[in-house]
């Protein structure tokens, strides 16, 4: 992920505020405070930790805030939310960002994105046949990176795998 230019954040804030006085709330300077942490945050964050941040910036936001500009940024399809996992929710900016999907670590929790263009071609297709006006999708891969800080790589070093072992086992009783 990478900070996005000063124009792209403008952008969000304009669609922000159309938004909201669409729908007859308040442009509070703590809503577009939510708006632009989470548009210069690089990575998926959870609510909470979003406050954190908030807070760290010193600005005037209380817990709810947070948790009511984030409902109001996925009805505009500026945020999107993911769960991965039994974690807290997570959430990222959508607006001018890459169309992605995630691999997810169950060791180490590390999240990778990736794009495939095929991914869109299939969300076209399905839409087509469907007849549905597909707004996003999520797919969320859940694995064992490999990476050598990984808590587990010790284990994919091991010669023998403890798994194979006992697969080779049960194979065995079974005849
Ligand atoms: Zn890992
Ligand atoms: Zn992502």
């Amino acid at each position: 992920m990478s900070t996005l230019p000063q124009q792209t954040i403008d952008e969000v804030r304009s669609i922000f505020q159309a938004f909201l006085k669409k729908r007859n709330k308040r442009q509070t300077p703590e809503r577009l405070a939510v708006l632009e942490e989470i548009y210069q945050t690089e990575d998926h964050i959870d609510a909470d930790e979003l406050y954190v941040r908030l807070k760290q910036d010193d600005a005037e936001v209380s817990r709810a805030t947070v948790y009511n500009t984030l409902e109001l940024l996925l009805e505009c399809d500026l945020v999107v939310r993911h769960q991965f996992g039994k974690n807290q929710a997570k959430y990222e900016r959508a607006y001018s960002y890459w169309q992605h999907d995630h691999l997810i670590c169950m060791d180490c929790n590390e999240l990778f994105e990736f794009c495939d263009p095929r991914l869109q071609s299939i969300q076209e297709m399905v839409a087509d046949i469907y007849e549905f006006d597909i707004k996003h999708h999520s797919l969320n891969m859940y694995g064992h990176c490999i990476r050598d800080n990984c808590p587990n790589r010790a284990d994919a070093d091991d010669e023998a795998p403890p798994d194979a072992s006992t697969a080779r086992e049960a194979a065995t009783d079974g005849v």
